[in-house]
């Protein structure tokens, strides 16, 4: 075999591995003081890699291949990091750091795995290297970059944009002709910003053209905005821009009367006609106790006690049908529960929940219709566990069950957007809202519903003020005799 053919045969023979192999990736973002720059990456058997000759030209350092013992030493300011190929251990002035996979030399190149930044090249260049996988960002040094992730609440009568900031970043927000700019305290952020739901206060919301800021377009109803900031947990704060109506003529009429210890109103009877059937659901029950009380009341009694109630008047006061998900104490799964409105063909679909949050001063109802997203790169990922957590009002986080764009509630976002307004109202004449009362989230129980459906968290049971109430008959009528009320408007809209 002559030396020619030999190499020859290994040129092909590496050729034929990069291709089954190797593939570009998207490159990382390296940001410093000095600015951003990308840094190219190369999937190696589907792990991120960088080219070592990249790294050299980025931060400045130098590499020494000694091919006999399939070596390569990379130095700075006389101190060195040794890589031995197929090795996962490397050895940066001496003291060993693992990697999650070997250095690989390719092409009369050496590739090491991203982790190699953080891990080994960080020691070496005695600067701190964040990496940030999901962002594809490498944040070198003291660079301001806080993570702001941004939602978006559609609601009847205005739109709530809300930053969760970590860690929490001073901002502050500036209105400009056609847009609101808000401008962080940073240097550049690491910014996840969603697709907007139907409305029109909003029309985008967008990165800036300065990197530490991001762009509200207003949309027709906007007239005018209030900035609210709060602490969402220890490590991030929390920043909301309500966009507010000039007017609210076509909203929905508020109910004239609001007597603080309003008597059961009894409403004129209408004929039956676009609400014909409902279906009430007690959250939880059986084995799932849902949210406890610090004196035990237990959130599956409250839903199930409130849900008789609304049936009973429902019945007397509406002439619809009424069905409930459970008659009973027992477990019944999430899919079940909106399965079982579709099968009875219920115009409406009303489930019952009573909340709970880390700080006991939080109270108040709640009513939620469908946030549905698309599904982009990031809830497919999502969907991959089934599950995503949503940070909860006043702290903390709520585990739920994920939901895709593909869904039967997707239809009906606008009809329950109208039925939350009107649930909203009719509350707030009879119980104590929270600062946020109407909002989106992905409640599973929701999503396969293929009529109107609302969720209503009828208070908090971490509240012991509320605790009280919530164990009480007198509070469980004002929330039965709210949702009556409501479905009474929610039947008049229909008819239009
Ligand atoms: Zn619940």
């Amino acid at each position: 075999m002559t030396v020619t053919h030999l190499r020859w045969t290994a040129v092909a023979a590496v050729l034929a591995l990069s291709l089954a192999v190797a593939a570009q990736a998207p490159p990382l973002t390296v940001l410093s003081r000095e600015g951003r720059k990308p840094l190219p990456i190369t999937a190696i058997n589907n792990r991120d890699y960088v080219a070592v000759d990249d790294l050299n030209s980025a931060f400045g350092t130098s590499a020494r291949e000694d091919r006999l013992a399939g070596g390569l030493t990379i130095s700075l300011r006389g101190r060195s990091i040794v890589l031995t190929v197929e090795q996962n251990v490397v050895s940066v002035s001496g003291r060993l750091v693992n990697l999650p996979s070997p250095p690989v030399r390719r092409d009369n190149r050496w590739f090491v795995p991203v982790e190699f930044l953080p891990r080994a090249l960080s020691l070496l260049l005695d600067t701190r290297l964040d990496l940030r996988r999901p962002a594809r960002l490498l944040v070198v040094g003291d660079v301001r970059v806080p993570r702001v992730v941004a939602r978006v609440d559609a609601g009847i009568t205005n739109v709530a944009v809300t930053f969760e900031v970590t860690p929490p970043t001073e901002a502050r927000v500036t209105a400009q002709a056609g847009r609101l700019v808000v401008q962080f305290e940073a240097d550049v952020l690491d910014l996840a910003l969603p697709s907007l739901p139907p409305q029109t206060f909003l029309t985008g919301l967008t990165a800036g053209d300065t990197p530490n800021t991001v762009v509200l377009t207003t949309g027709p109803r906007y007239a005018s905005y209030r900035v609210t900031t709060s602490q969402a947990d220890a490590g991030s704060g929390r920043l909301t821009v309500d966009l507010l109506p000039a007017a609210t003529t076509d909203a929905p009429a508020a109910p004239a009367v609001a007597a603080p210890d309003a008597r059961l109103v009894i409403p004129s009877q209408a004929p039956a006609t676009g609400l014909r059937t409902v279906v009430i659901d007690p959250g939880h029950g059986g084995e799932e106790l849902g949210t406890q009380g610090a004196k035990g009341t237990l959130e599956k009694d409250v839903t199930l006690s409130v849900a008789r109630r609304l049936r009973t008047l429902i019945e007397s006061r509406l002439g619809a049908k009424v069905f409930l998900t459970r008659e009973d104490d027992r477990t019944v799964s999430l899919d079940d529960r909106s399965a079982f409105a579709n099968n009875h063909q219920a115009d409406v679909f009303l489930s019952l929940h009573a909340n709970s949050a880390v700080r006991p001063a939080l109270k108040g109802a709640e009513v939620y219709f469908l946030t549905v997203e698309r599904a982009d790169e990031e809830a497919r990922k999502r969907a991959g566990d089934q599950a995503t957590t949503l940070p909860a009002l006043g702290g903390g986080s709520r585990d739920i069950d994920l939901i895709l764009w593909e869904t039967a509630q997707a239809r009906y976002l606008e009809q329950s957007a109208a039925l939350a307004g009107f649930v909203e109202q009719a509350l707030a004449d009879r119980v104590e809202m929270s600062p946020r009362a109407v909002r989106q989230a992905p409640f599973r129980v929701l999503v396969g519903a293929n009529m109107p459906a609302v969720l209503v968290e009828i208070g908090y049971l971490s509240n012991a003020e509320q605790e009280t109430q919530l164990a009480s008959g007198s509070y469980r009528d004002q929330v039965a005799q709210a949702l009556l009320d409501a479905l009474i408007k929610f039947r008049g809209f229909l008819e239009h």
